[in-house]
Order: structure tokens, then C-alpha cells, then sequence
């Protein structure tokens, strides 16, 4: 590293003075060398590229290639991008908000083509000696990520994260720490790939980082060297069943293979096992002999034929009854096999109540009908939503690897395409690790276990025309229901509506700008269904008179379950209802529409003045969360049709706030067709007999397309139970008998 500090010549930074404020100037002299110049920066997930064509006054034309990015972090900004550079003529932008790291990578890339059309030469900055603190958002809603940077000898030397606030992201954020860190101290760079599965952690503490270099007087856009990846080849053979996804369904499916005596190897891309799997409460259950025993004086807790009839019922047809059949009268069975075998346990403390079983969200009548994992080793832990059932699905994994000598697993290995012999069977699977080494892994069948399609902004768009904001994994792609496609198979149900549980404001602030009582409060003006709303395109969603009845189509509107076009709408505020809520504060409604989880951690009462109302706005207006105007300012500013949104609003003079509020899904429900063993089916109805799909890459099959999925609770943990065992099952029969 060369010493000095920043070293811009005199003349070029006058020039780039010069630059900076000549948009308007039409006498302007050169100020670049014309020509096509490019500069490249580590983004989110790869590499953020930018090529910029330059006259000698002006940047003309921008083109920005993050096709490495996660299309929901990055990939979709960079029209965005594009504009704000040619507006600023400059590298120095706002950037898209929720797609930092992308904006920040594309910011440096073309401030690397603009000092190149400037010639300009740059010296490194040598770091001050010290220990260094600073904060980032990550994940977590209650508070920020905050840590210590010890620079040494002008190197990184540590990095120790001193506090995390969620307990939600425990372990993708562990996993984060575990191996981000030793990576960026030993390249030196912060160009290391975020970990898979723990990109927001993994951000948070890059940006950690960051600001530690700038407080040492360096320069973080220096620290992006490019870190070099391996380019080896590895082939694994002769496995009896491989496994693509260790999430929940991935690893039963593991399991039930390895029990039966297959060679295993399962294939995992995120830092870490377990998928969405072990962020739920658990599964739905119909009568398993154990857990009746422990919570249910061994009397069956569900009526078996009335559960399979409401469900034949619910999708309005019988072509996937033998599916339906099956896991409704074998899913006790299988849940006492996993409990047997491989130690699964339930806990009878589930939100306080006595008994195990909890009751159904829709039919209340189904009193004791789903069940949650216990969170603890001891069962002493109270138990929350979030990522502590990693012990019981890691424990299981552990117990079927030590089955046969041959099995094993790998997590940081993406899986991108099946490999097929010269007659198109499916002989193995194509993955790529971490630093860059491809595996070929050869076996006799395959399972897709990939959590479905969540995380593919573009399958997203093309399915529901929309994205919507993820709490689930987004590294679930669609990649096993890609492969499935590839092999000849189909989908079934794929636009059942995603899982969604769970609203909030859509753009979280998770910095001091607001208190988190302040927070709350924007939360419950955003889920409150108390006030008319509107959809996107400016008609109305929800329009409530005065005797508070509804006119509209919002007959799903209920706290957390958005399925408005879009998947988000915006509740209806008059400069009289906010001074209402200044003097008098919110409503009972308002104040008890809390989200279930994305919460701040504040606390709001109904009928409590809320002083710093206007704050509260200012704050959502700067985030993105309230928009305010007249009916075509909105219009304009949303998107939304003027006069659609001038009728709805009923005049163009009148200044409103609208305060959006917007689902976040556990993750999609639609996948591959498959048949009762859990086969991939092709579009003739017959199966790739030795390729298989469970989880949410085959979970359409309970469900039916354009509606939410089957509305009692834990029906998606009830088929990662039931698909896990019968694929597994099946497939090291197939793979053992040929
Ligand atoms: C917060 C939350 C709460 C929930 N609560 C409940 C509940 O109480 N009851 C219920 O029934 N359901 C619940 N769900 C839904 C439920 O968790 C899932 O539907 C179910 O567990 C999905 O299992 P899966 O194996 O299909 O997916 P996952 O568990 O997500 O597993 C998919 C795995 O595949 C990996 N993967 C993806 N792409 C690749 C690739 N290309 N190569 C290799 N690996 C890859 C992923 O990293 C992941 O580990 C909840 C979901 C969330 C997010």
C-alpha cells in the first residue's frame, strides 16, 4: 500500500470541479478525454460493473451489469442507478433504498470510469493505527449492529461484532461472523462475497468495516480489491440419492434416504443448514400417536376425514386427491417415525397454553391441529419465533450422515443445473462453492428441496406480477423448480398466492430517526384497517364510511395478510385525522394493529396524544413508508392513475398522507407437479422416476393457483414432514433396486 493520503492534483480536482457543476453550462470547455471507460466493485453478491461512454464535457450514456446481484437486493435497481448518474452527471447519488450495497458498488465503479475519463490518479491512503467503532443496520428491527474495527500496521487486524439486536437473526447473523470475518481479514478486502443465506448480516458488518476505514483516514472505495476465486473442477460419485436443499424438507428427505441404506450427499448453498425451516413455529399434525400421548390423554386431536374433506373442499377439486389423502392419514405416522428416529420433539408450552396443540388461524373449531418445535435442548426456553430449531433439524442431519460412511454434506455449495447422460436421464448435479470450485455430483436419483422461488424478483414478476417483500429466504431462487423444467417436468398450482403472514411499513428504519414508540406508531397507521386505503393504481382497496362498512375489494384485508395487487396498499390520512391523532392519539384499532414479527419493540396505547405526529411523518415521508400531496401529486409520485386517484380522493386540492403498508412473505407455495411418491411429473402425467421435489418445490400440489395457500395453520411444515419422507423413502428404493 503506498503512503499519503488522497492525492488528487490540484488541476484535476478543479476540473472535477469543474465537472460537477457544468450540467447547465453550454459553453463548457473539455473536461474529459471522450471515449467508453469502465470500473467494476464488489455489490451484495458479485461484482457490479459499469461502463460509461463519456464526450469531452459529459457523461452521455451509462450501462450498469449487476447480473451477479441478487435480483431483490440489486439487480432490480439498476435502471434507478442509471438515471440518478446521468441526472448527477456524477458519481455521487442518493442510490436506491433497498439495494445499498448494489448502489454503493455502482457509485464506486463509476467514480473509477469517471477518474479514468478525468485521468486522474489516485493514491492509497494509509490507515491510522487504532480501535474503531461504528453501527450499521442489519436485519434485526429493535436496534442496530454495532462493532469494533482494530486497524494495525495500516491492515485490518480485528473485527468484533459487540452487539447484535435481533434475536430473530441469531443464527444467519452467527453464521456471518463465523466466516465473513476471518475471510475479509485474510483478503484484506472487503470484495469478499457476502454469505450466502447471510447477506444482510454479512453487509452490515462490511459496512462495519467501512466506516472504521474512514474514521482511520482511509478510503473504503480502496479496500474493494478483487479477491481471486478458485477455478478447480471436483467430481463426487457414486451416491444412491443426492439431496439439493438442507432446508427442513432437504434434510427429512436426507434422513429418510440415509435410513433405508442409500449413500447420501446433500448439497446446501447457504452458510449454514435449515432453510426457512427453522425460523417457523411448526407443523400442522393429524393424530400422531405421540403426541396425542404427551398433550392429548392419547385421544386422537383432529377428525382425519373432516380434515381431507374442508381440504378437497378448499381447492375445488379432486386431481391431486391422492396427495391430499396421503398426507392427511399418514402425516401422524411419519411425524412419530421423525420423533423415533431422529429425535424431533414438540413443546406443550407454545405461547403459554397447557396443552401442546394450538388451534387453527380459520377454523377455530379445530382446536388442537398444529404444534410448535421446542426451542430448546432442555425444552426450558421460551419459545419465539425465529431460528432456534437448528439443533433438532442439525441433529437429524448429524444422526442419517453417521448412517453409511459415504454420506455427506456441503453448505456453501450452490447447486445451478442437473447433469444429464446422452439419453437425458438425470444422472447428477452441477453446484458451484463459495470460492469459485465447481462440483459435478453424480447419483442415482435426485431430490429438489430448494424452498421454492421467493428470491427470483423475476419469476416473481412473471408469476404474480409482482415481487413482494421476503421475511423467508431469498436464497430460494426457484433453482430446483428450474431443474425440474429442464428434466421434462411441469408445475402445478404455481401462482397460489405466496405465504404471507406478516405487514409492515416496506421500508423498515432501523436507525435512530425515530424512537421505537415512534416507530410503532407509523406501524399501526400502516396495518390498521380502521381507514380507507388504496391500491396501487389509486382506486380504492378499502373506502369506509362513516359507520365504518367497507365498500371495495378489500375482502382480504386483515392485519398481515396483504394480497392487494402488488402485494401492498396505502391507508388514507387527512391533515385532520394526524391532527386528531397529535391531540388525541391513535384509535383501539390503530393501536392494536401490531405485525407479528418485524416489530420495533415499541409499545403504543390507544387515545395517547402522539405529540411528534409531524416527526413521525417527516421520517416516513424521507424513508419511503408515507407519501403526501394532493390526489395527482400522489398520483404522480406513486405511479398511481390521476384520475382513478383524484376520484378516489375526491377532489385535487385536499393534501393527504398516504401510509403504505406492505406484506412480507414466508415464501412461495407453487412448484413442480409431483405425484403421490413425490416423483417430478412431465406434462403427460408420467414421471421422471428418479427425480423427486418436496417442500415449497412441490408444495402447489396441496393448494390451488390464484388463492392463498390451504388457510389452517402449519400446512406447509405438515408437507416438508410428509414430502421429506415419502421422496427419501422412495428414492433410495429406486436408487437401491437398480
Ligand atoms: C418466519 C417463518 C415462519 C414460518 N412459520 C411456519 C409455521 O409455523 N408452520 C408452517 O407450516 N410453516 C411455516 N413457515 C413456512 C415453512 O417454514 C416452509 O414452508 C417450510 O419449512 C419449507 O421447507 P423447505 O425445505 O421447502 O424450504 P427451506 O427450509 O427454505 O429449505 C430450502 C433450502 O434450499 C437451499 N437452497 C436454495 N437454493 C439452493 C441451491 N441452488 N443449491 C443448494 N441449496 C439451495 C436454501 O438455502 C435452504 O436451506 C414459516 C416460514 C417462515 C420464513
Amino acid at each position: 500500500m503506498k503512503k499519503g493520503m488522497i492525492l488528487l492534483l490540484s488541476a484535476v480536482l478543479m476540473i472535477s470541479m469543474t465537472a460537477c457543476s457544468s450540467q447547465d453550462d453550454s459553453n463548457t470547455s473539455a473536461i474529459y478525454t471522450a471515449g467508453t471507460y469502465t470500473g467494476s466493485s464488489a455489490g451484495h453478491s458479485g461484482d457490479v460493473m459499469v461502463e460509461a461512454v463519456f464526450s469531452d464535457s459529459a457523461i452521455e450514456a451509462v450501462k450498469i451489469d449487476a447480473s451477479n446481484e441478487t435480483e431483490s437486493y440489486g439487480g432490480a435497481a439498476v435502471e434507478e442507478l442509471t438515471t440518478q448518474f446521468l441526472d448527477a452527471q456524477s458519481a455521487d447519488i442518493d442510490g436506491v433504498t433497498g439495494a445499498t450495497e448494489t448502489s454503493e458498488a455502482a457509485k464506486r465503479a463509476m467514480q473509477q470510469a469517471i477518474d479514468q475519463a478525468l485521468g486522474t490518479q489516485k493514491e492509497t491512503a494509509e490507515l491510522t493505527d487504532g480501535t474503531y467503532t461504528a453501527k450499521a443496520s442489519s436485519y434485526g428491527t429493535k436496534g442496530q449492529m454495532e462493532g469494533e474495527v482494530t486497524i494495525e500496521d495500516g491492515k485490518i487486524k480485528d473485527i468484533v461484532i459487540t452487539s447484535e439486536s435481533d434475536s430473530q437473526t441469531g443464527q444467519w447473523f452467527g453464521v456471518a461472523q463465523e466466516k465473513l470475518i476471518p475471510r475479509i481479514i485474510e483478503a484484506q478486502s472487503l470484495g469478499v462475497d457476502s454469505i450466502t443465506g447471510a447477506t444482510t448480516s454479512s453487509g452490515a458488518i462490511k459496512s462495519i468495516v467501512s466506516q472504521a476505514i474512514e474514521q482511520a483516514g482511509g478510503n473504503p472505495d480502496d479496500w474493494y480489491g478483487k479477491v481471486e476465486k478458485a477455478s478447480d473442477k471436483v467430481t463426487l460419485e457414486g451416491y444412491d440419492v443426492i439431496v439439493v436443499g438442507l432446508g427442513g424438507s432437504g434434510i427429512l428427505s436426507y434422513a429418510a434416504a440415509a435410513d433405508e441404506g442409500a449413500a447420501v450427499f446433500g448439497i446446501e448453498a447457504a452458510g449454514e443448514i435449515g432453510g426457512n425451516s427453522v425460523s417457523t413455529y411448526g407443523p400442522m399434525v393429524v393424530n400422531s400417536k405421540n403426541l396425542n400421548e404427551l398433550y392429548n390423554n392419547g385421544e386422537n386431536n383432529i377428525d382425519a376425514d373432516e380434515v381431507y374433506q374442508t381440504w378437497i373442499d378448499y381447492v375445488e377439486s379432486e386431481e391431486k386427491a391422492d396427495v391430499i389423502y396421503r398426507t392427511v392419514y399418514e402425516n401422524g405416522e411419519i411425524m412419530d417415525y421423525y420423533m423415533d428416529n431422529f429425535d424431533f420433539s414438540f413443546d406443550g408450552k407454545a405461547f403459554g397454553g397447557e396443552s401442546g396443540f394450538l388451534p387453527s388461524f380459520v377454523k377455530p373449531e379445530w382446536d388442537k391441529e398444529w404444534i410448535v418445535f421446542t426451542a430448546d435442548e432442555d425444552n426450558t426456553k421460551w419459545y419465539d419465533l425465529g431460528p432456534d430449531k437448528l439443533w433438532q433439524f442439525q441433529n437429524a442431519l448429524d444422526k442419517a450422515k453417521a448412517m453409511n460412511e459415504k454420506n455427506d454434506y456441503m453448505v456453501e455449495l450452490t447447486a445451478d443445473e442437473l447433469i444429464f447422460d446422452e439419453d437425458g436421464n438425470v444422472v447428477g448435479v452441477h453446484a458451484v462453492y463459495h470460492d469459485g470450485t465447481e462440483y459435478e455430483i453424480y447419483g442415482k436419483t435426485v431430490i429438489l428441496a430448494t424452498g421454492g422461488f421467493l428470491g427470483n424478483d423475476e419469476m416473481m414478476e412473471e408469476v404474480f406480477g409482482s415481487t413482494i417483500h421476503a421475511i423467508g429466504d431469498t436464497v430460494n431462487k426457484g433453482t430446483g423448480i428450474e431443474m425440474g423444467l429442464s428434466a421434462g417436468g411441469t408445475t402445478y398450482a404455481l401462482d397460489t398466492l405466496p405465504m404471507t403472514h406478516i405487514s409492515q411499513i416496506p421500508n423498515l428504519i432501523k436507525d435512530d430517526s425515530l424512537t421505537a414508540d415512534e416507530k410503532t406508531v407509523l406501524t399501526s397507521m400502516a396495518l390498521t384497517t380502521d381507514v380507507s386505503a388504496l391500491k396501487e393504481d389509486g382506486s380504492f382497496y378499502q373506502n369506509l364510511d362513516d359507520t365504518g362498512t367497507s365498500e371495495g375489494d378489500s375482502s382480504e384485508l386483515t392485519v398481515g395478510i396483504v394480497y392487494a395487487p402488488g402485494f401492498h396498499y396505502y391507508n388514507i390520512y387527512s391533515q385532520e385525522d394526524i391532527d386528531n391523532i397529535r391531540t388525541n392519539g391513535l384509535s383501539e384499532t390503530q393501536a392494536a394493529s401490531a405485525p407479528i414479527a418485524l416489530t420495533s419493540g415499541g409499545t403504543v396505547q390507544a387515545g395517547e396524544p402522539i405529540e411528534t405526529i409531524d416527526h413521525i411523518m417527516e421520517v416516513g415521508i424521507e424513508t419511503k413508508n408515507v407519501y403526501k400531496g394532493t390526489a395527482s401529486e400522489l398520483a404522480e409520485q406513486l405511479g398511481m392513475d390521476k384520475e382513478t386517484t383524484i376520484a378516489s380522493l375526491g377532489d385535487d386540492e385536499t393534501v393527504y398522507y398516504l401510509v403504505e403498508c406492505a406484506g412480507y412473505a414466508y415464501g412461495t407455495v407453487g412448484g413442480l407437479d409431483v405425484d403421490v411418491n413425490c416423483n417430478v411429473l412431465r406434462e403427460d402425467g408420467t414421471p421422471i422416476e428418479n427425480l423427486f421435489a418436496v417442500g415449497q418445490d412441490s408444495e402447489g400440489v396441496e393448494n390451488v393457483g390464484g388463492k392463498p395457500y390451504t388457510p389452517w395453520a402449519g400446512q406447509a411444515q405438515m408437507w416438508m414432514f410428509v414430502s421429506g419422507k415419502i421422496a427419501g423413502e422412495t428414492a433410495a428404493n429406486v436408487a437401491l433396486n437398480n
